[in-house]
């Protein structure tokens, strides 16, 4: 994918005087850039002490400028008090304190709204996307990548049934919709800033931003890595929440799921009319038997929950629609610091 560094053989008849410079655009460079890290923080008070000091250990030898835009999501222990107090020690970190929980995906868009970089990072404070990646990914992104996104492994830290499901999930989606999302890569990557913008422009409330990353396209290039566990603290997702997630990724993804039932419809108007005819066959052939109660029971039942099934799959997608026209702000942001000192900037 990024090829372009080779530079391809065609083009040169454009400029026939100046023979040298070959048509590709000047190399990237980290130097005089600055990088945005995008921290989601719901709950987090234990593990944020060692995600500071490993992560600004990282950056500061990564030879860039950076920010660290924590977003406090509504958390309801002491996230936001430990956050301001790296906030004072170090000028870097600037902390958005949204008004209740929204939920990662919107506190991770607060987090790229609020990011000055030019190229912005999303990361989980609790250590489970290696700092120590983000040299591979600036350096992708100097080879003239416009997203260096972070491939799993080995998911050996996730129980078997969430691995399972997982696995379905991916498949799934990739079925329904248009847009394929690369097996086991997670939020944690490095996208340039104008990748960024667009996302930035989608408007829509329903944010599945693993579906919004893949769908802007771009240059993409994949870094494999092995996600550790939870450095402390406890996830706060659960399957319930997982299997919601899910529903919101490939209901924004895909109307699959409600034009189905047109075709779930049309065979069994077409199974219908085929037993009618046996049954008219058998009436003529060999007179009439004792009416078929369970069968028919079955029949009903079934066309019951296919009914609700159909009705449920479109109350989804109507809640939703719902939900977008509505037009209520994505988040509500209660303080922010950091975000506009003079020197801000640098
Ligand atoms: N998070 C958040 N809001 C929420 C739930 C989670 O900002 O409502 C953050 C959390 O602080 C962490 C990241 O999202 O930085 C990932 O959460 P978690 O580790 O609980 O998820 P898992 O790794 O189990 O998918
Ligand atoms: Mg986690």
């Amino acid at each position: 994918m990024v090829q372009s560094a080779v530079s391809p053989p065609i083009a040169a008849p454009v400029s026939p005087a100046s023979a040298a410079p070959p048509a590709s655009p000047a190399p990237r460079t980290r130097a005089g850039k600055r990088l945005s890290i995008v921290a989601p923080c719901f709950n987090e008070q234990e593990v944020l002490d060692m995600f500071f000091a490993r992560i600004e250990a990282d950056l500061a030898a990564l030879g860039v400028d950076y920010e660290i835009v924590c977003v406090n999501d509504g958390s309801r222990d002491h996230t936001l008090a430990v956050l301001l107090k790296h906030h004072q020690r170090n000028p870097r970190v600037k902390v958005i304190n949204l008004a209740r929980n929204f939920g990662k995906e919107t506190a991770l868009s607060a987090g790229l709204d609020a990011a000055t970089g030019d190229m912005i990072v999303p990361i989980d404070v609790d250590l489970q996307d290696p700092p120590e990646l983000i040299g591979q990914f600036l350096d992708a992104w100097e080879a003239g990548a416009d997203v260096a996104y972070g491939v799993r492994i080995d998911r050996s830290a996730d129980s078997p049934l969430k691995r399972l499901t997982a696995q379905g999930f991916y498949k799934a989606f990739n079925r329904m919709s248009d847009v394929d999302l690369p097996y086991n890569a997670g939020d944690y990557r490095l996208m340039d800033r104008r990748v960024v913008e667009v996302i930035r422009q989608l408007p829509e409330r329903n944010r599945f931003m693993k579906g919004l990353f893949a769908w802007v396209g771009f240059n993409q290039v994949a870094v494999p890595y092995a996600r550790p566990e939870r450095a402390a603290g406890t996830s706060s997702f659960r399957y319930w929440k997982l299997w919601n997630f899910a529903l919101d990724g490939i209901t924004s993804f895909s109307t699959a799921p409600i034009r189905v039932w047109s075709y779930v419809g049309l065979v069994a108007g077409v199974l219908a009319v085929g037993v009618a005819g046996m049954i008219v066959l058998r009436t003529l052939l060999f007179g009439r038997d004792v009416p078929g109660y369970p069968s028919l029971m079955v029949v009903i039942l079934m066309s019951f929950g296919l009914q609700m099934l159909a009705i449920g799959s479109l109350g989804e997608y109507v809640a939703r629609i719902y939900q977008e026209v509505k037009g209520r702000p994505l988040y509500v942001v209660m303080d922010r610091y950091g975000f506009d000192q003079a020197g801000d900037g640098a």
